[in-house]
């Protein structure tokens, strides 16, 4: 069994994007990242305080916007329609989850698809179904690099992914189909999911249940991806029972220091590429 360290991918990765940030320097191009927070959700204020640590190492101007649930939607929109004009801006995100009070779908919907780097939007996630992809969500595609820095072969496997939200199941299993794995989704109305799990050559978890997946979902030498992130009594903890799981996989992510360190990284990696189109243009301008 070999546990995948998902933060040491991920500084490797960050080294090779810090490098990439200053070339761009050196073309005048530094790049932005715009984040929209609503609201005063306690995850989401630790996910964005580390989203703005990471972008200050690497050495990208991120702008926080905030709006609290007594601003109206059209102001939420109006600083993203600013936003996607700003030239310095490459990326924008919205933290989800935005405050019920308001329609996530719908603000998401302002972000230009250009500047789409959590691949959220109904336009990226189309390009990704029609097998164009161009900006992939960040959890998916750090997932498929961990796969890729194990030399993990995807053709031909059967992957199993439980859960099917929009910014992890669904993405990742139109991710995987297009590098030729055969994929099955399942969600809280698969029946008997133990029998499907347990023909996982890859098992993929996103339900956000602690440690609901034990050595009884998974086949011996499976390769077990952990994307859950539940706090227990003060710990994280993932969707997989890790101690009870470990022996029977051949491969098993750690929470925490498996997929979460990935997202990250990953989000600024889109960034950082669409920065570089932007230096490309500027060449083509001059
Ligand atoms: P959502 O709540 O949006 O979706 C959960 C999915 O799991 C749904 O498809 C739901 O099914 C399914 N599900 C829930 N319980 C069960 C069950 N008992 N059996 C089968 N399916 C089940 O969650 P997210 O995708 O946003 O997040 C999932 C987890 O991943 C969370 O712990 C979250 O914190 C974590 N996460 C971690 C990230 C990282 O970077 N490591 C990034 C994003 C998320 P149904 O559709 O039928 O309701």
């Amino acid at each position: 069994m070999k546990i995948i360290d998902g933060k040491k991918i991920s500084q490797e990765i960050r080294k090779e994007l810090k490098k990439e940030i200053e070339k761009l320097k050196i073309k005048n191009v530094i790049p932005g990242l715009g984040i929209i927070l609503v609201g005063n959700d306690p995850a989401s204020e630790i996910y964005v305080r580390n989203k703005l640590k990471t972008c200050k190492e690497l050495g990208i101007n991120a702008q926080l916007y905030r709006f609290t649930e007594n601003n109206s939607e059209e102001e939420i929109i109006k600083a993203i329609k600013e936003l996607n004009v700003d030239i310095n801006i490459d990326g924008i995100i919205v933290q989800s989850p935005v405050p019920s009070c308001f329609c996530e779908d719908k603000i998401i919907s302002y972000v230009d698809p250009k500047k789409d780097v959590d691949g959220f939007g109904i336009v990226q996630l189309g390009f990704l179904l029609s097998k164009q992809e161009q900006k992939l969500a960040a959890t998916p595609l750090g997932i498929l690099k961990m796969l890729e820095y194990e030399n993990i072969d995807i053709e031909g496997k059967h992957v199993v992914i439980v859960g099917d939200s929009l910014i992890v199941g669904r993405p990742l299993s139109a991710l995987l189909l297009n590098r030729g794995a055969t994929v099955t989704i399942a969600h809280k109305k698969t029946i008997n999911l133990k029998e499907l799990t347990r023909q996982a050559d890859i098992l993929i978890v996103a339900i956000g249940q602690p440690n609901f997946i034990t050595e009884e979902y998974v086949k011996d030498g499976a390769i077990v991806i952990d994307v859950g992130i539940n706090r227990v009594d003060g710990h994280l903890v993932g969707d997989v029972d890790f101690n009870r799981v470990f022996k029977k996989a051949s491969y098993i992510t750690p929470v925490p220091g498996g997929v979460g360190p990935m997202t990250i990284t990953m989000l600024l990696s889109n960034v950082v590429d669409e920065a570089k189109i932007r230096s490309e243009l500027n060449g083509s301008k001059n």
